[in-house]
């Protein structure tokens, strides 16, 4: 979908009404362990023996989209908030609108 870059929205500093600059935040990767750190070599201890995984193995896929993470910055404030993030596959931040 496309998204209006500026969005005339509420604002809880200002407590009103007032023009946000849209912006998306991608959520980083979450960070591999090192691979010499003690709990890398507890884990290949365990996997290394008979059948035993040491947590549940992750069933399914979840779910096909991410939610989106869009940060609202009013223009009188400065101020950054967020608002709840919904589902799209695509998405497009559109100058018009
Ligand atoms: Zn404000």
């Amino acid at each position: 979908m496309k998204y209006p870059k500026t969005v005339r929205t509420y604002c809880p500093v200002c407590r009103k009404h007032t023009e946000h600059s849209v912006k998306q935040v991608k959520k980083k990767a979450r960070g591999k362990a090192h691979p010499m750190s003690q709990s890398v070599k507890r884990f290949e201890r365990k996997i290394k023996g008979y059948g035993s995984f040491p947590r549940p193995n992750p069933k399914g896929e979840g779910k096909p989209t991410k939610k989106l993470d869009l940060r609202f910055v009013c223009k009188e404030c400065k101020k950054m908030h967020t608002k709840k993030g919904f589902r799209v596959k695509k998405f497009e931040l559109s100058a018009k609108e």
